[in-house]
């Protein structure tokens, strides 16, 4: 790091724990079903570029991206297979991957409409899916429950039947009660889609279910998981899988004040003692959320450190008072550290109040990220 070009605040990833816990995942893949890698966010904070170079050495055959900027990287990167948009795409966007080899989505007429349009003039046309909303995140898939939304998928099949290589729905619930009935349903909505069209089950992917669906074990007959989160350790540490992201800043400042200083804006906060309190180089334009006010801890030299006061811009208070050899460039670890005290995914989740996804998404987008391998596993 001292060589570098000193970032108040930087994401190190993990990338033999990305291999690692993509491996584990395959490993827990029923027979003969296909795994989808998740990389919207650039690759939920940890970039792309990097990422799918580890996907390649395992061979994952499936990407899956939102945005256009997303599928280029994917592209730069050498990624050669089928890479799915997860999402409705405006006009605009679906011209802007076609030379990306997209495949997008289909959840309504007006798409399918604009989609034949666009394919019409092109020279080059990837497969679509029909996106289905089986059962309830109502987000852009389509309800064929109604005999209305019946009506509507047979005209979308009408427009681009036979550009349609998979189906798929994305389940909002994954207890298993819940995600059975889902399962249930979207298998009975395939088969309606067939029944009713020129579409052959056998040609078709079906695919539905993401990290939740796969480490729950439960059964759901679907051929592809589309997966993210599982990549970035999240969840089950217990089946091995690791965290691949610390956030880490350090002191600027080392200072003592006196019993009943008050501490960052509008002094909300004010100390009971004399105090040694430690500036730190991240702030909310960093990702440490004001939220996390009254709540937060910083990891220095293998010790928590309270933070104090509200969070500002670009620095946060915390308290060293019980770190005695706490001293200016000192690493303070946000996320992650070592020791009894390391800060892990609940304490992270309980000071930030949101989900691990949204915090390594935020993070790795907001602050330089450095890339390493030795950790082990
Ligand atoms: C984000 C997303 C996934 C992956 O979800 P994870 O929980 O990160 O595995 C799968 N499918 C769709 C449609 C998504 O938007």
């Amino acid at each position: 790091m001292a060589q570098m070009s000193e970032p108040s605040a930087w994401c190190l990833i993990d990338r033999d724990r990305i291999s690692r816990n993509l491996e584990l995942a395959l490993g827990l893949l029923p027979q003969g079903v296909r795994f989808c890698a998740v990389l919207k966010a650039d690759a939920y904070g940890h970039g792309i570029a990097q990422v799918v170079p580890l996907l390649r050495e395992q061979g994952v055959p499936c990407i899956g991206i939102t945005s256009n900027a997303e599928a280029r990287a994917v592209r730069a990167a050498g990624f050669t297979g089928t890479m799915i948009r997860l999402r409705a795409a405006t006009p605009q966007e679906i011209k802007g991957a076609l030379k990306d080899g997209v495949e997008e989505q289909v959840g309504s007429l007006a798409t399918a409409r604009q989609l034949r349009a666009i394919h019409g003039a092109a020279k080059t046309i990837s497969g679509l899916h029909l996106a289905l909303n089986a059962d309830g995140m109502s987000r852009d898939g389509l309800e064929i429950a109604t005999k209305a939304g019946q009506q509507e998928c047979l005209q979308i099949l009408d427009e681009i039947g036979q550009r349609i290589v998979g189906v798929c729905t994305h389940f909002p619930a994954n207890d298993p009660e819940p995600l059975q009935e889902s399962a249930a349903l979207f298998t009975q909505q395939v088969s309606w889609v067939c029944d009713n069209s020129q579409l052959e089950r056998s040609a078709l992917l079906s695919h539905a279910g993401s990290t939740l669906t796969l480490l729950s074990g439960v059964p759901v007959g679907t051929d592809m998981y589309r997966c993210g989160a599982i990549l970035y350790g999240f969840l089950k540490p217990e089946l091995g899988f690791l965290p691949t992201m610390e956030l880490q800043a350090r002191v600027v400042q080392v200072g003592d004040y006196p019993a009943g200083s008050s501490v960052g804006y509008d002094r909300d906060s004010r100390l009971e003692a004399d105090r040694r309190l430690a500036c730190i180089s991240i702030g909310y334009a960093g990702g440490y959320g004001r939220i996390a006010q009254d709540r937060g801890a910083v990891l220095i030299r293998d010790q928590l450190a309270p933070v104090l006061g509200k969070v500002s811009m670009n620095t946060i208070v915390a308290d060293v008072s019980d770190i005695a050899a706490a001293q200016i460039g000192d690493v303070a670890t946000v996320f992650g550290g070592s020791g009894p005290q390391a800060i892990g995914p609940d304490r992270a989740t309980a000071q930030f109040g949101t989900i691990l996804p949204d915090l390594f998404s935020d993070w790795g987008m907001r602050n330089p990220r450095i890339y390493r391998d030795h950790k082990g596993c």
